[in-house]
């Protein structure tokens, strides 16, 4: 007999799937036009030029052998410099290259750090809404995942309820900021609070306790900080990526970093290396490493979420929606006027409106929308959520 949890997860299509194949559908059917799909978190601007540039100077100029060979299982040593000189640069922290391990995107940053750090039976807590891969990755990791869910008012951390979810068994928390799918970026205090709470816990237990912070939307915030968290806790693995930022989700390219102030950073990043090592996750794409060493920090046209994000956001609270306000990312967490979420995204096809509704993310009767489209997409959008609202008036 094969894996069944494997089988089992290689044949159920994530919700997500579902519904951009149903807009696959009517797309042949109707005119991609003419459909609103808004399920997918695939960035809607072009990477920014220079990236290309670089790519072109990089096939042509470099020696090939070296272009496309094997690198450092951990990543080329002058990307990871790069990379490690930019973390102190841009956010003032403490850093080296040899806690910086280059993987293919957040999604492998994350397995490795999760199978770097659990033992069968310890657990980690996802904070609810939470991207829903979170679960896949940690039950593979062996560990027992625990949610809690963020305050509704406005979808920061609810300390009594994570209190009560820690215990000797805690291994991690995963922190995503801003996030997938309310686009909420959490406060400085309330990244100070979490701090002073698991320094707390970690005393009362004798145990370690590691923030994974989860940051493939850093770049994408508008107008607020977004508190570097290895700045305010000591025990962080920040898993980064270069999909959103620099449009790249295709690319596959991203890296860990652990933080040298965590207790055993030498030890972490062994482990690191050994779960990349385990998983096959060994050297990053090599055209991808050398052409993000020269354009770190370079983000795509920003502004173009935010325009987006001002003008869905403030046509769905003119028409009576109640939505979480996005600072950042590309999503907004909008409540559904019917208890069922699911219900009122079937209802939403008859706008030709696809959104994805929030069970799989933790948090029952919302839906996501993703705003990564084009504006004209957004305008044509809102008569269709409109016309939707007045169904339930
Ligand atoms: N984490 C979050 C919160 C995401 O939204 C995504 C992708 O949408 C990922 C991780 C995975 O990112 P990547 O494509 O870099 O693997």
């Amino acid at each position: 007999m094969i894996n069944q949890k494997m089988t089992e997860l290689g044949k159920v299509r994530s919700v997500i799937r579902e519904i951009f194949e149903y807009g696959n559908k009517r797309r042949s059917e109707i005119g991609a036009e003419n459909v609103l799909d808004f399920s997918l978190g695939n960035p809607s601007i072009p990477a920014p030029e220079k990236v290309s540039e670089i790519m072109a100077r990089l096939i042509k100029d470099t020696d090939p052998v070296k272009l496309h060979g094997y690198t450092s299982a951990q990543g080329d040593p002058t990307v990871r410099k790069a990379i490690s000189d930019s973390i102190t640069d841009r956010f003032g922290a403490s850093s080296s290259p040899d806690l910086i391990y280059m993987t293919c995107g957040a999604a492998a940053s994350l397995t490795i750090t999760l199978n770097a750090l659990v033992n069968t039976g310890d657990e980690v807590i996802a904070l609810a809404p939470f991207f829903p891969e979170y679960r896949v990755f940690a039950e593979k990791a062996g560990a027992n995942f625990k949610v809690v869910k963020c305050r509704e008012s406005d979808f920061q951390i609810d300390f009594a309820a994570l209190e009560a979810a820690i215990n000797k068994n805690t291994k991690a928390i995963i922190v995503n900021s801003p996030n997938n799918p309310t686009g909420v970026v959490l406060s400085e205090e309330t990244v100070i609070k979490l701090s002073e709470l698991l320094n707390k816990k970690q005393a009362e237990f004798g145990t370690s306790i590691y923030i994974i912070c989860d940051e493939p939307y850093r770049e994408l915030a508008y107008g607020v900080d977004v508190p570097y968290i290895p700045n305010f806790y000591d025990n962080t693995i920040v898993c980064y990526s270069f999909s959103k930022s620099l449009s790249l989700p295709g690319e596959r390219i991203g890296y860990i970093f652990v933080s040298p102030k965590t207790d055993i950073a030498a030890d972490i990043y062994a482990a690191v290396c050994g779960a990349g090592r385990a998983l096959g996750y060994v050297c990053a794409p090599s055209l991808l490493q050398y052409t993000v060493k020269e354009c770190i920090g370079l983000t795509g046209d920003v502004e173009a979420y935010k325009k987006n994000r001002d003008a869905l956001y403030n046509a769905l609270v003119e028409y009576g929606y109640e939505c979480a306000k996005p600072d950042g990312a590309f999503y907004l967490f909008m409540k559904s006027p019917e208890s069922d979420a699911a219900a009122f995204c079937e209802r939403a096809k008859k706008y030709e409106l696809l959104l994805v509704p929030s069970d799989s993310f933790g948090y029952e009767g919302y839906v996501r929308i993703s705003y990564c489209v084009s504006y004209s997409q957004i305008e044509k959008s809102l008569p269709a959520f409109k016309a939707l609202m007045e169904e339930y008036k």
